[in-house]
């Protein structure tokens, strides 16, 4: 499903001055600039040297010469570049108020490629670089001849009178047509030389406004509620111009770095550098354990998987905050629109329910990235080198909600640093016995076997879906499997493969409800009103009363969860940060409740990684049978079908 944007830049060209514009007319010479179709939200920015690599390396690797580069004006100038929704990383580029072409990963062959545009596509004509196949009428996908080019190669498809229509590529010895051209694409190329600063020139109006909305906004905010100011910085663009826009308000905000242990070095060393250059005091906020160490209880982290979020991000910044400014602050976040549609649709001001003494603000929501580099360049702000090199997203390197052409890229400039994620990754895939492609297409980035992202990069790296036994490798993570289960309305049985320790439940029984407690050696008993809840050895039961008032699966999935925190608990400490009662604390590495303080809120639960993350997303499928039940779901009264 293909999200609509509900914000877009409007992207203008200035036809006289040949620059960019973000507002309706030039600042330089009056001019209305005209629009420039890009893909939403056309959020451009500059390239950088690390980029024209990149777009050499695409050229080269598509037509064994990269004379467009200099041809179509990539080699100089302000030249711009788009992310396009893409199964991997795509970029149009833009020169001369122009789409000249675009650049992508190709992650079957692992190597960046170029498909050609309107524009670009004449030119490559017009110098031999391509053939072209002349037809009446094009139709998408349509077979336009035979071909006896390698795989791939493109072809440009023209009628009779020379127009171009679009792009064709060989697949199996056939022209397949590829890309179809709107009759409406300028491909009016302007090759009057610009810059950056012409640029910034030329939008100065929109600049200026930007700037004194977001140095207002950390003003006024401030004077609202005069509490410590923090910014989180994270040795990213945006953060860097939040935090001097901050400055700028008058404001001495203290640094607040999150260190996953996943940063690059030069991020590491940039939030140390621009620390010290401000001379602001700078606090890091670090995991008891290192990513590391949870790997091995939680397996590789997923797009729908992000047990990492919350054990090296969420629980440190928590604990951090809670410590250092235990009275609330201020803090300024450098978060834009463009970034992601939650991120567009978020207001400038904000808490989060976690850590909800702390008040977010972000004083850029509008900006356009291209604006964002304008700033940094013209007051010479000292800029993540990382950038320079065609990185586009700082923070963690492995993140599974990165493409492969970032992994690529860190593979490229950092080979030791990756070379440790890939031995993990292949000891994951040896232990659970699965194929050598899951880790070279870097299918770990989706824990569920039918998501359609993993099935999309199945289809065109392997050629087919590859089904794993999402059962077993669910069942392997947890470290025990269910034997055999039980589901009706009022009565739920699980036999697990392991004996279930009855201090897993006692221990924590407040979170079960009020229950009186009857034991003897093997069995244990917990009653109340409407149900009982009997583990005996290895075999759980559940017994409803009163169907109307407790729903067994509900139930049955809070019990587990209480289960698997007691035996699987990481000793994260976020149950006992976040218990609004001082009732619970790790006991040799375990879950203890001090009954008598706790308010039953659940919040320990909730909050936990173990039962909110591992049991959520891998136990409750297993149990549900489903993998598309979630507790979210199994939860919620209208779904009745799962009652035998
Ligand atoms: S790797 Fe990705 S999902 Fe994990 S903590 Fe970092 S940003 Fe979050
Ligand atoms: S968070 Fe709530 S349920 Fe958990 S121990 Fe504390 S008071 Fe009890
Ligand atoms: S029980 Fe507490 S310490 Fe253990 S994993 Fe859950 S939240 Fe972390």
């Amino acid at each position: 499903m293909r999200f609509r944007w509900p914000i877009q830049v409007r992207l203008r060209w200035c036809p006289n001055c040949n620059v960019p514009l973000i507002q309706d007319y030039c600042g330089r010479c009056g001019s209305r600039g005209f629009e420039v179709k890009v893909s939403p939200p056309g959020d451009v920015r500059p390239v950088f040297s690390g980029d024209l690599e990149i777009i050499k390396e695409s050229l080269e690797n598509e037509f064994r010469d990269h004379s467009l580069i200099n041809l179509l004006g990539i080699d100089r100038g302000l030249v711009l570049i788009n992310k396009v929704p893409h199964y991997d990383d795509m970029k149009e580029v833009i020169v001369g108020g122009v789409v000249v072409g675009r650049y992508f990963f190709d992650p079957l062959k692992l190597k960046w490629r170029w498909r050609l545009s309107m524009y670009s596509a004449e030119v490559a004509v017009g110098i031999g670089l391509v053939k072209s196949v002349v037809v009446d009428r094009i139709k998408p996908l349509e077979v336009v001849r035979d071909s006896n080019d390698l795989e791939d190669t493109q072809y440009v498809i023209v009628d009779r009178d020379g127009n171009i229509l679009g792009i064709g590529v060989v697949r199996s010895g056939k022209v397949r047509v590829q890309t179809i051209f709107s009759k409406n694409i300028k491909t009016e190329f302007i090759s009057k030389p610009n810059s950056l600063q012409d640029f910034i020139r030329s939008n100065d109006l929109m600049l200026r406004i930007l700037i004194s909305r977001g140095i207002k906004h950390a003003y006024v905010m401030n004077s609202k509620v005069r509490l410590p100011v923090t910014i989180s910085y994270s040795g990213g663009k945006d953060s860097l111009v939040a935090l001097d826009l901050t400055l700028r308000a008058g404001l001495e905000p203290k640094v607040v770095f999150n260190d996953t242990g996943l940063e690059l070095p030069e991020t590491l060393d940039n939030v140390v550098m621009v620390s010290n250059h401000y001379g602001l005091e700078l606090h890091e906020a670090r995991p008891d354990k290192t990513f590391w160490e949870y790997l091995d209880t939680f397996g590789p982290p997923a797009k729908d998987f992000r047990w990492c979020c919350k054990l090296i991000k969420l629980i440190p910044l928590a604990k951090l905050y809670k410590d250092v400014f235990p009275q609330g602050a201020l803090n300024v976040i450098g978060q834009r629109g463009f970034e992601s549609i939650d991120r567009a649709l978020s207001g400038r001001v904000w808490r989060n329910r976690w850590i909800s003494h702390i008040l977010n603000i972000t004083l850029i929501q509008e900006w356009p990235q291209v604006a964002v580099w304008a700033y940094i360049i013209s007051n010479k702000l000292k800029y993540n080198p990382l950038y320079e090199r065609g990185f586009d997203r700082l923070g963690c390197y492995l993140c599974p909600a990165a493409n492969i052409a970032e992994y690529y890229m860190v593979r490229k400039n950092y080979p030791s640093i990756w070379s440790l994620w890939e031995e993990r990754l292949t000891r994951w895939a040896e232990r659970f016995n699965l194929p050598e492609s899951w880790v070279r297409y870097s299918l770990w980035r989706w824990l569920n076997p039918l998501a359609s992202g993993r099935r999309r990069v199945e289809v065109r790296c392997l050629g087919k879906e590859f089904r794993s036994d999402w059962v077993l490798e669910y069942e392997r993570r947890l470290g025990f499997s269910i034997l055999s289960k039980e589901l009706k309305v009022n009565h739920v049985k699980l036999v697990f493969s392991i004996v279930i320790p009855h201090d897993s439940l006692i221990n924590q029984v407040s979170l079960l409800g009020r229950l009186s407690v009857v034991k003897n050696v093997d069995v244990l008993e917990l009653h109340s009103d409407d149900y009982v809840i009997k583990l005996s050895r290895n075999i759980l039961e559940v017994s409803i009363r009163n169907i109307l008032k407790t729903n067994a699966l509900d139930l049955v999935s809070r019990v587990v969860k209480v289960i698997t925190r007691w035996l699987r608990c990481v000793g994260c400490g976020a149950c006992s940060l976040w218990c609004p009662n001082k009732a619970i604390g790790l006991v040799d590495g375990k879950p203890l409740i001090n009954n008598d303080k706790c308010l039953r809120c659940g919040v320990c639960l909730e909050v936990c990684p173990v039962s909110e993350v591992l049991v959520s997303k891998v136990l409750i499928p297993i149990i549900t049978g489903s993998l598309s039940r979630t507790t979210e779901v199994i939860t919620s009264r209208k779904t009745p079908k799962i009652i035998t």
